[in-house]
């Protein structure tokens, strides 16, 4: 049997092969033509999808982002004032009471991990970085608590480098929509940057996030009242009746 490499030379070879590669090229080409599309149409119907996270300087949105796991950003808002009130800095924060950082950060939920790992944050920002949040995705990520995710976070919003952020929602509605066939997030990331222009991809994961907040839900889309029904291949997952479909539809 022919390996794969051989088969692919001899197919590029021949006219059958030419033709096969013409047509590839044309798929890649409506594919990339309907993810813009499809990213045009969204962006139209969540104009103001952005970080909703308050913050500002690169420490409070870094603190904030990890503070806002398995809760909303309007919550982590409400606590993140006292918080950096208290400890404005990553000084600060480094030398906190444990205990005194939980009972402030408590209503955000897994609030012993989570200031174990601001407080972590503290620590590692003063003694590593001189008290300055890094950049870079790898310096980012040997911070306590800190993932890619939360990394791209904090370097779209706080330092305007953009970067495809992988979070629940962008990872679900991507698949659906088609802009990958996996739910790894580094894959998606790859996916999903080569199918749009560097500089949209902060705000096409803000928008992302909105449509999975908004309509894209996990457990039953509204395809119904979904913008872009028609250009989404997943259409149908969830109720497809205008009325019923509308009834899901949040804020995002
Ligand atoms: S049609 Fe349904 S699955 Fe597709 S993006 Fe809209 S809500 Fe999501």
């Amino acid at each position: 049997m022919a390996s794969e490499n051989t088969m692919n030379e001899q197919n590029a070879s021949t006219g059958a092969g030419k033709a096969a590669a013409g047509s590839d090229r044309a798929t890649a080409t409506g594919e990339v033509a309907a993810a813009h599309e499809i990213f045009r149409i969204l962006h139209q119907t969540y104009p103001d999808a952005r970080c909703a996270l308050t913050f500002h300087d690169p420490f409070e949105l870094l603190v904030a982002t990890v503070l806002s796991a398995q809760t909303t950003d309007k919550g982590v808002n409400k606590v993140t004032p006292i918080l950096f009130d208290h400890y404005p800095d990553a000084a600060a924060l480094g030398a906190a009471s444990l205990p005194e950082v939980e009972q402030i950060i408590r209503p955000t939920g897994f609030f012993h991990n989570k200031a174990t790992a601001i407080v972590g944050i503290g620590q590692a920002l003063t003694e590593n970085f001189h008290g300055v949040v890094p950049r870079e995705i790898d310096q980012l990520t040997s911070l306590p608590g800190v993932g890619r995710k939360t990394a791209q976070v904090v370097r779209g919003h706080a330092f305007g480098i953009p970067g495809v952020t992988t979070d629940t929602h962008v990872l679900r509605v991507s698949k659906r929509l088609g802009f990958t066939s996996s739910t790894k997030p580094l894959t998606v990331e790859r996916d999903v940057s080569a199918l749009f222009d560097e500089s949209t991809w902060t705000l096409l994961s803000d928008t992302l996030i909105f449509h999975g907040r908004a309509r894209c839900h996990a457990k039953k889309a509204a395809c119904g009242a979904c913008p872009v029904a028609g250009l989404c291949p997943s259409f149908g997952i969830g109720p497809t009746d205008p009325d019923e479909a509308e009834r899901l539809v949040r804020s995002p």
